[in-house]
C-alpha cells in the first residue's frame, strides 16, 4: 500500500476530471495549433479556451498569459527577460525566493545588476521597511517577491510591496505557484507587473505553467524560433498539457472556498498534537497557507525522520522538494534566523484536499511513536 501523502506543495496529483479533459488532446485531437486545417483549428480552440480559464482563475486578461513549460521557466523568463530590456541597476529579491528565481537574479550580477536581500523577520515574514530602504538607497529596476513560500507557507504582503516599488518606478513580480489554488489570487489586486503559477500544484499535469503579463511589459524571450504566444515563447504547444491547466484551474477556482476552511481545520488539529510533542513550529504567528506546517523535532535529524515516517506509512518532505538531497539546512530557514542544527531537523506537511482528519489522527500517532524510537536510538549513539 502507498503512503498517506502529505506532500501537496512539492506536487499534487492530477484530478480525474482533468485527465478527462487532456486524453483526447493525446488521442484524436493530436493537431498542432498552429496549422491552418481542422485539426490545428481544433487545438487552438482549445489552448485558446484554456487561457481564458487560467485567466479567469488569477483574474486577469486571457491576452495576458503566456504559456510556458512550469514555474521555473516563468520565473526564468521574466528575470532575464525583462532585465534584458532595462540598463543594469538594482534588482531586489527576497531571502526565502525558491531558487528559480534566486539563481536568475544572481546571474544578473554577472551583466552588472546589483543584487538586493531582502530580510525576513523570525516568522518568515518580508519587512516591509527593508523594502522600503532599498528601493530608496539605489535605482531598483525589478523587484520580486513570492506571494507564499513553499516550504513554510509564510503569506507576504505583495500588494504593499508593489505600491512601494511603483512608486519609484521598479517592476514588480510575485512567484504565485504555492498560493495559486490555497489562497484567492487576483492579479489585478496585487499590482503587480508579472506572476509565476504552475499547473502541478493545483491538480493539473507538470510541465506547464503560464507568466501573466501587465500587456505594456516589454520582455525579451528567452527562447526564439517561431511566433508561439506572441513571440515570448517560441516551442509547439503543448496542448494536452495547456488543456490540463485550463481544466484544472476551473476546478480549483470553484473549491476556493470550501477546500482551505477543511486544510485549516486538519492543519489545527495536527499543530495541536505536534505542540503536545515539543516540536518548533516555524512561521508561526504570520499569515500562512492552510494546508502547511513546517516543524522541527530538536535532536532528530529531519532526512531521518523523513525516512522513518515513510516506513510509517506516511509521505512528508524536509525541507523543500527541489532542494532535498543535499544536506545543507533549507536557506529559507536560515534566513529567518533559526540555527544550523535546528534547521537540519525540518520537517514538512502540506496537506491536500483528498486527505482527512482521520489520517491526521493516525499520523500523530505514527509521529509520536517515530519520535521515541528515534530518541532512543541517538541515546544509544551517544
Ligand atoms: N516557485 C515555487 C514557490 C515553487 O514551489 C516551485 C516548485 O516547487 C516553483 C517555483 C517551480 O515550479 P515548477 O515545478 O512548475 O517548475
Amino acid at each position: 500500500m502507498l503512503p498517506t501523502y502529505f506532500d501537496h506543495n512539492a506536487t499534487t496529483p492530477l484530478d480525474e476530471p482533468v485527465l478527462q479533459a487532456m486524453l483526447p488532446f493525446f488521442r484524436e485531437r493530436y493537431g498542432n495549433a498552429s496549422s491552418r486545417h481542422e485539426y490545428g483549428r481544433v487545438a487552438r480552440k482549445a489552448v485558446d479556451d484554456a487561457r481564458e480559464q487560467v485567466a479567469d482563475m488569477v483574474g486577469a486578461h486571457p491576452s495576458q498569459v503566456v504559456f510556458v513549460s512550469g514555474g521555473t521557466e516563468a520565473n526564468n523568463l521574466l528575470i532575464k527577460g525583462a532585465a534584458a530590456r532595462c540598463q543594469p541597476s538594482q534588482i531586489a529579491v527576497s531571502a526565502v525566493e525558491h531558487p528559480s528565481v534566486t539563481k536568475p537574479a544572481q546571474g544578473l550580477r554577472e551583466q552588472g545588476w546589483k543584487v538586493r536581500r531582502l530580510a525576513v523577520n523570525a516568522a518568515g515574514r518580508l519587512e516591509i521597511d527593508d523594502v522600503e530602504i532599498a528601493l530608496r538607497e539605489s535605482v531598483t529596476g525589478l523587484v520580486s517577491v513570492m506571494l507564499a513560500n513553499n516550504e513554510t507557507g509564510v503569506v507576504q504582503d505583495v500588494a504593499a510591496v508593489a505600491e512601494l516599488a511603483r512608486g519609484v518606478g521598479a517592476m514588480v513580480h510575485t512567484d504565485a505557484v504555492q498560493a495559486l489554488g490555497k489562497m484567492p489570487v487576483s492579479f489585478a489586486a496585487l499590482n503587480v507587473h508579472a506572476m509565476t503559477i504552475s499547473a502541478h500544484k493545483v491538480y493539473g499535469p507538470k510541465g506547464i505553467g503560464a507568466l501573466v503579463l501587465d500587456k505594456r511589459l516589454d520582455i525579451k524571450p528567452q527562447i526564439t524560433g517561431g511566433e508561439h504566444e506572441k513571440g515570448l515563447r517560441a516551442g509547439t504547444e503543448n496542448v494536452p498539457a495547456i488543456v490540463g491547466f485550463g481544466a484544472a484551474c476551473a476546478l480549483a477556482a470553484n473549491r476556493l472556498t470550501e477546500l482551505p476552511l477543511k486544510l485549516q481545520q486538519m492543519r489545527e488539529r495536527m499543530e495541536q498534537g505536534l505542540r503536545t510533542m515539543g516540536v518548533v513550529l516555524f512561521g508561526d504567528g504570520a499569515e500562512r497557507l492552510a494546508n502547511t506546517s513546517y516543524f522541527a523535532i530538536p535532536g532528530i535529524d529531519g532526512e531521518t525522520l523523513v525516512m522513518a515516517l515513510d516506513r510509517a506509512g506516511f509521505a512528508v518532505a524536509s525541507g523543500s522538494a527541489c532542494s532535498s538531497g543535499g544536506t545543507d539546512p533549507s536557506p529559507v530557514l536560515l534566513a529567518m534566523g533559526v540555527e544550523r542544527e535546528l534547521a537540519r531537523c525540518a520537517v514538512r506537511v502540506s496537506l491536500g484536499r483528498d486527505n482527512e482528519m482521520s489520517q491526521i489522527e493516525r499520523f500523530l500517532q505514527a509521529l509520536q511513536g517515530e519520535i521515541l524510537g528515534l530518541k532512543r536510538l541517538v541515546a544509544v549513539e551517544v
